[in-house]
C-alpha cells in the first residue's frame, strides 16, 4: 500500500523525519481548553492552523470542535497579530458568549514574537473582556515538543490564571488529568466516587467531547470543569497529577502559587499503574480502598490468568505518547507479552530512561526511540527486519498493518478510522479488561484466520 516502498535496510539519518509519531502543539492546548466549562479555544495564527487543529480533534472525537482564530493575513504576519487578537476577543465575547477564551499561539505568531500576556492585558484595559469573563493563554510553538507539550502548556495557563488560595485548606483533592479520552476522565471520577474521595478534576472533557445527541445544538455542552472549581482548586489539600508529561509542570505551578502539595503518578493503564493510582488517591484523599475497587481488580487479574496462554511471548510494536506508552509497556510485560519496538515523537531523555528500567531485564532485545527521528518509517523498518504479532498505536499504523498483515489495536491519538475510543475507558481495572479483550480478540481472530482446517477450534 502507501508504504510498500519502505526499505528494509536502516540507514542513519541526521535530519529527515518521515511520518512523525506526534502532532502539533496547539492541538493539545485546544483539547485541554475544551475541558473547561463554557470555554472557547482561540488559535492565534492563520486560519489554516486552526482548521487543521479543529479537524484533527473533530475526526478523533466525532464531535464538532469549536474554536476561533486570529485569521492572520500577510499584514499581521509582518506587523504582528495584536490588532487581530484584540478584535477577535471583542467579537468572540459579543457573538459567541463563552465564559472563557483560551488563547494558544502557533508557529507563526511565536516566530514574529507576539506577546499573548501583553495583548490579553491590553484587551482587559480596553474593556474588551466583560465583567465575569476570562481570557487565559499559553505559548505553543509547534516547532518544539509535540501535542503533549501543548496540552501541558495549556494546563499551566489554567493554573496560572484560576486557582486562588484563601490560606485555609479544605478536604478536597485535585485530580490533574493527563491526556486521556473523555470516557477515561469519567472513569477516574467514578473510581474516586467509589472511594468516597472529594475531588476536583481538571481538565474534564467528559460530557463535552462525548456529549449526548439531544436534537438541539449547544455551543458549550454541560461538561467541563467549572470556573468555581478551578478557583477552589487553590484551597485543596493536595493534587494528584496522572500522566507525568502532561501534568507535572501544572502541579508544580499550583504548588508554588497556592501551596498545594502534589504527587505525580502514571496514567492508570493496566494493573500495576492502576494499583499505584488507587494507592496514591487513597493516601492523598485520606480514604480507604473499598471492597468494590478490590473486586474490579480481581476481575482483571482473573481475565489475565484465564487467557495468559494466548499472550505469552507475543511480540508487540507500539507508538504514541510517553504518558500512555510507559504504563502500557508495563501492562504488556505483566501479560508476559514482549514490547519489542516503541517510538514516540515527543522528545526528552526521561522516556528512554523509564523504558530502559522496564525493559532491560525482561526484553533486552527491545528497541525504542523518541524525539524527532523516532517516526513510523523507522518503526516499519524495524518490523520488516523482524516482524511482530501485534501493533498498538494511533490510526497511522494502519498502513503497516495492511502491508505486513499484522493485527492492529488502535489506541492513543488520533484515531480517525474507528469508533468507541472516546466512549469506553481504557484506564482503571475495567479499562484494563477492555484493553485485554481487544488484544485477545485480535490475536484470536488472526489464529482463526491462519489455522489449517485440522486445528480450527470452536472453543478457545
Ligand atoms: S505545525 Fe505550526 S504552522 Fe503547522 S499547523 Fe501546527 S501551529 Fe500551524
Amino acid at each position: 500500500m502507501l508504504l510498500r516502498h519502505t526499505p528494509k535496510e536502516i540507514k542513519e539519518r541526521s535530519a529527515l523525519t518521515v511520518n512523525p509519531a506526534k502532532t502539533c502543539q496547539p492541538i493539545g492546548a485546544m483539547y485541554a481548553a475544551l475541558g473547561i466549562h463554557g470555554c472557547l479555544p482561540h488559535s492565534h495564527g492563520s486560519q489554516g492552523c486552526c482548521s487543521y487543529h479543529r479537524s484533527t480533534l473533530t475526526r478523533h472525537y466525532k464531535e464538532p470542535v469549536m474554536a476561533a482564530t486570529s485569521s492572520f493575513t500577510e499584514g499581521s504576519s509582518v506587523f504582528g497579530g495584536q490588532a487581530n487578537l484584540l478584535t477577535a476577543i471583542n467579537n468572540i465575547f459579543t457573538i459567541y458568549e463563552p465564559d472563557v477564551i483560551a488563547i494558544h499561539s502557533t508557529c507563526l505568531s511565536e516566530t514574529i514574537g507576539d506577546d499573548l500576556k501583553q495583548i490579553s492585558e491590553k484587551a482587559k484595559e480596553e474593556g474588551k473582556v466583560p465583567l465575569g469573563k476570562h481570557v487565559i493563554y499559553c505559548n505553543t510553538p509547534s516547532y518544539v515538543g509535540s501535542h503533549v507539550t501543548g496540552y501541558a502548556n495549556m494546563l499551566k495557563g489554567i493554573v496560572d490564571y484560576f486557582p486562588e488560595s484563601t490560606g485555609k485548606k479544605v478536604d478536597c483533592l485535585n485530580l490533574i488529568s493527563g491526556w486521556v479520552e473523555p470516557a477515561d476522565m469519567r472513569e477516574v471520577k467514578r473510581m474516586a466516587k467509589m472511594m468516597g474521595a472529594n475531588t476536583i478534576i481538571f481538565p474534564d472533557t467528559s460530557d463535552v467531547l462525548d456529549a449526548p445527541q439531544t436534537g438541539r445544538y449547544t455551543m458549550y455542552p454541560k461538561g467541563g470543569t467549572s470556573i468555581s472549581e478551578l478557583i477552589a482548586s487553590g484551597n485543596s489539600k493536595a493534587s494528584l497529577g496522572f500522566g507525568e508529561w502532561a501534568t507535572k509542570d501544572a502541579a508544580i505551578k499550583l504548588e508554588n502559587k497556592c501551596k498545594v502539595p502534589f504527587e505525580i503518578t502514571d496514567l492508570p493503564i493496566g494493573l500495576c499503574a492502576t494499583d499505584r493510582f488507587v494507592q496514591a488517591l487513597s493516601k492523598l484523599a485520606e480514604v480507604t480502598i473499598p471492597e468494590s475497587i478490590t473486586t474490579e481488580r480481581g476481575r482483571l487479574v482473573d481475565v489475565i490468568t484465564d487467557y495468559q496462554q494466548y499472550l505469552y511471548g507475543k511480540r508487540v510494536a507500539l507508538w504514541g505518547d510517553p504518558d500512555q506508552l510507559i504504563p502500557l509497556v508495563e501492562f504488556l510485560l505483566d501479560l508476559d507479552m514482549k514490547p519489542v519496538y516503541i517510538v514516540s515523537g515527543t522528545p526528552g531523555k526521561k522516556m528512554a530512561a523509564k523504558l530502559e528500567k522496564l525493559l532491560s531485564e525482561k526484553v533486552p532485545e527491545a528497541r525504542y526511540k523518541n524525539g524527532e527521528l523516532a517516526d513510523m518509517f523507522l518503526m516499519h523498518q524495524w518490523i520488516k527486519n523482524e516482524p511482530v504479532d501485534l501493533l498498538i498505536g494511533n490510526s497511522y499504523g494502519k498502513y503497516i498493518s495492511r502491508d505486513e498483515n499484522i493485527p492492529f489495536l488502535r489506541m492513543g491519538f488520533p484515531i480517525m478510522d474507528r469508533v468507541g475510543h472516546s466512549y469506553f475507558p481504557t484506564v482503571g481495572y475495567m479499562g484494563g479488561i477492555r484493553i485485554l479483550e481487544k488484544i485477545l480478540g485480535l490475536l484470536m481472530d488472526k489464529q482463526d484466520a491462519d489455522s489449517p482446517e485440522t486445528s480450527f477450534e470452536l472453543v478457545m
